[in-house]
């Protein structure tokens, strides 16, 4: 499972950030997910391999706009580009309001079917290409939601033991019966690769959040949550709780808690600078919400960057690519 952010900006985007926009490819294929779709998050788009021809479907956090802005102007190029399968567009009822005034008011003609999923009748399990799609509710000035995806695999491993018994001789024909193949032994009986590989279960989880001031809502035993993290404790508390976000504290608090193995931070509050080059950062910085989670936060903590890309292992280990 690969997951590229587009955007990593609060409310506005800056020089250095797009507002929110994330990409997940999961499995083999080329199909992935877009979940968010804040303004410029087709030009993002552009610095990555990913086209709009692939994407299955996408998933809206929440009608603010800088979460949704993006969305008449990705729809209108994919139509562009000669799309004929249908898109999935799931996300809270006002998003189809939205879309809908917008397709009506500009003459807007899709050149494919594009389905609207009411995320209210998407809380029961759903799949798309085989992941499954759990859906939680959040807390936030309007209905705000997560998705969490699911990608249940089967792997085998080969059984020594079994191995042993049926006297395969160790060599090739481990290898090919690891790949799934049978093999002939010299006294021509033939082992099956279920006789000797055991059948493995493996699920990995990603939670990616919408906006959010309650991050124990979404406090599961997955392999990674992506959680926004728009202040730190100090200006959270300045601010006040009307905006209704969470601070780098809260958030990496909770998930201590429940010993969550991976977390990623983004939406950040466009106040926090980018570290200058030579370090002479006069106001709020970005190192002080990554310092601020760290001191509540022992597990695998990163800070999203635009157009950084991470993949989460088969064994849920989490490692930072390259750019794309
Ligand atoms: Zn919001």
């Amino acid at each position: 499972m690969k997951i590229t952010f587009l955007g990593t900006s609060s409310g506005v985007p800056t020089k250095h950030r797009n507002v929110s926009g994330i990409a997940l490819e999961v499995g083999e294929n080329k199909n992935w997910f877009l979940i968010d779709c804040g303004e410029a998050t087709q030009h993002q788009l552009l610095n990555t391999k990913l086209s709009t021809r692939n994407l299955s479907a996408v998933f809206i956090t929440h009608i603010h706009g800088d979460h949704c802005y993006g969305l008449p102007g990705l729809l209108a190029s994919t139509a562009m580009s000669g799309r004929t399968e249908t898109l999935y567009l799931i996300g809270p009822a006002k998003i189809k309001q939205f879309i809908d005034g917008v397709i009506e008011a500009t003459d807007l003609f899709l050149t494919y079917p594009l389905e609207f999923l009411d995320v209210e009748t998407l809380k029961k399990d759903r799949s798309f290409n085989g992941i499954e799609i759990n859906v939680i509710e959040l807390s936030h000035r309007v209905k705000s939601y997560a998705y969490q995806f699911s990608l249940n695999e089967q792997s085998s491993k080969l059984n020594i033991e079994k191995l042993e018994t049926l006297k395969v001789p160790r060599g090739p024909m481990w290898g090919e019966l690891q790949q799934g193949k049978d093999v002939r032994l010299e006294d021509g009986v033939i082992v099956k690769t279920l006789d000797v590989c055991d059948v493995l279960n493996q699920t990995r989880q990603i939670i990616i959040c919408g906006d959010n001031d309650k991050p124990e809502l979404v406090a599961r035993d997955v392999d990674l949550i992506v959680h926004e993290s728009t202040y730190t404790r100090d200006i959270a508390d300045k601010v006040g709780r009307g905006p209704q976000h969470s601070s780098a504290k809260s958030v990496a608090a909770v998930f201590e808690d429940i010993k969550l193995p991976n977390l990623i931070l983004t939406h950040f509050s466009a106040r926090y600078a980018n570290v200058a080059a030579n370090g002479a950062n006069k106001g709020p910085s970005i190192l002080d919400i990554e310092k601020e989670a760290k001191e509540h936060y022992s597990g695998n903590l990163f800070l999203a960057d635009d157009l950084d890309t991470y993949e989460l292992s088969k064994s849920g280990e989490l490692i930072k690519c390259r750019r794309n």
